[in-house]
């Protein structure tokens, strides 16, 4: 290897990007890495997706700080590639280049009444209630009942937070104006919808308990939705997460109907698919069809329909990536195509000095833990990679124009502010949502400085 220290760039700061960066560090002790992220605030999902009433989850930030506080990260917040800076340049200024970029948008559902106004994406309700800065301020929770389709846990989180009282995220770091939008929320009843039976639900058995857990919300199933088919006993029987989810569905299904007193519900429904969004110019209600296995697990429409009166549509089946001008994109699939992390062209090879990790690479399943290995996989390559690169020239740093970057030192005032906004109110943190006030907190000191 050439003298001169190999320098990669890192393009998204959650917990993908940052594992990678702590990974590489290990493996190469020399690299120098500029971690790119186009929010003032880093840690991806985990940030901004992540339910706030999972504290213990969130606090794996506090591992990730650790990783961002290494001297040999520099931390680049509020730089959007291929908008403040491209690929291409990346490309030609650094010796590895490493697309983090994860998943923001919904998948779409092609149903007729999809695109009424009431009818929205469990992504967009995630980004306003965890105080994103470019989510809506306003959401409109003026439904008394409403419909949330899918059957994983981002289903059971929007379930959670819509029919949870205002109150039990008070400790929360949950900005104002969701909590006020909450508090005035006239929510009566959710129904939550899964297409597949019993013992083939994605929830985790944790997460789907929560949901009786929780102040003032009763959960109910009905027993004829949860009878078990040939292959839901199969499915039982071999594995064990799904058998506890079975054991909580028929405790729930059992529950006596009649001492219900909770001033919310939710009602689970099973191997139901929706059909169409009713309502002439806003959601009025949906209509749903039985669906019945085949034997084989695989779903099928049994003809009979259902209808449900409900002012709203939340619909949780999917993220999807947005895809990185400059970087090539697999549409169908939704990832960028990679052999184990080496970004593949047009032709199908490796494009010199250009990774993918997280879900950009995999797709959006999986939880936290699970971008680590992944990472691992990609960095392997990469300091392969690195160790037979010409290091032995190079620009002179390639971002110091980017004056409008976000520091370490920056996200650290960002964070202050919002533990102090948090003291005012009895909490650990209150997050700042508003771009503008969150770049004016982290230019704190450099405003000071400059007006001395
Ligand atoms: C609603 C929800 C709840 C979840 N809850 C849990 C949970 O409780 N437990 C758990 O283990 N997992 C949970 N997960 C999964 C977890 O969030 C993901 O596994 C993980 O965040 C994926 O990491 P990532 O770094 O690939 O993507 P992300 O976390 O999406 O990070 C990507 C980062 O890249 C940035 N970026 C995007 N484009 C650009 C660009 N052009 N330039 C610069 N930066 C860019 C983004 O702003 C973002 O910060 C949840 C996911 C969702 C959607």
């Amino acid at each position: 290897m050439s003298a001169l220290a190999p320098r990669v760039a890192i393009v998204g700061a959650g917990p993908a990007g940052i594992y990678a960066a702590d990974i590489l560090l290990g493996l190469a002790p020399t690299v120098e890495i500029d971690l790119f992220e186009k929010l003032p605030a880093p840690y991806g999902l985990v940030r901004y997706g992540v339910a706030p009433d999972h504290p213990r989850i969130r606090k794996i930030t506090d591992a990730l700080h650790d990783v961002l506080s290494d001297p040999r990260i520099r931390l680049r917040c509020n730089v959007e590639i291929g908008v403040d800076i491209t690929i291409d340049e990346l490309r030609a200024a650094y010796d590895g280049v490493v697309v983090a970029t994860g998943a923001d948008l919904d998948v779409r559902l092609d149903i007729p009444g999809i695109d009424l106004p009431g009818s929205f994406g469990a992504a967009d309700f995630v980004a306003w209630y965890d105080g994103h800065p470019d989510a809506p301020r306003d959401w409109p929770l003026a439904a008394e009942s409403v419909a949330v389709l899918g059957a994983g846990n981002v289903a059971l989180d929007v379930t959670r937070i819509l029919a949870k009282h205002a109150a039990a995220l008070t400790h929360t770091d949950t900005p104002d104006h969701v909590l006020d939008a909450l508090e005035a929320s006239p929510l009566r009843d959710v129904h939550l919808f899964a297409r597949r039976g019993p013992a083939d639900l994605r929830f985790s058995a944790l997460e789907l308990r929560e949901l009786a857990e929780q102040h003032d919300v009763d959960v109910i199933v009905d027993p004829a939705e949860i009878a078990l088919d040939e292959h839901a006993e199969r499915m039982i029987a071999q594995f064990s997460q799904r058998r506890i989810i079975v054991r909580t569905l028929t405790e729930w299904a059992a529950r006596d109907q009649s001492i219900r007193s909770a001033s919310r519900r939710v009602h689970l429904h099973l191997r139901q698919r929706p059909v169409r969004v009713l309502g002439d110019d806003r959601v009025t209600g949906i209509e749903m069809e039985r669906t019945a296995s085949d034997g084989l697990g695989r779903m099928v429409g049994t003809g009979e329909l259902l209808r449900y009166d409900v002012g709203a549509v939340y619909r949780a089946i999917g993220y999807r990536s947005t895809p990185v001008p400059g970087v090539p994109f697999d549409t169908e699939n939704g990832v960028v195509p990679h052999a184990e992390g080496r970004v593949l062209g047009e032709g199908g090879a490796p494009l010199p000095r250009l990774y993918a990790t997280g879900w950009i690479k995999r797709g959006p399943v999986g939880l936290i833990g699970s971008t680590k290995s992944d990472a691992a996989q990609t960095v392997r390559h990469l300091v392969d990679d690195l160790a037979a690169a010409d290091v032995s020239e190079r620009d002179a740093d390639p971002i110091a124009h980017l004056t409008d970057a976000v520091d370490l030192e920056g996200w650290l005032r960002i964070d202050a502010a919002e533990r102090g906004a948090g003291a005012e109110r009895g909490r650990e943190r209150t997050k700042i949502v508003d771009r503008t006030e969150m770049l004016s907190h982290a230019g704190q000191t450099h405003m000071t400085e400059a007006g001395r």
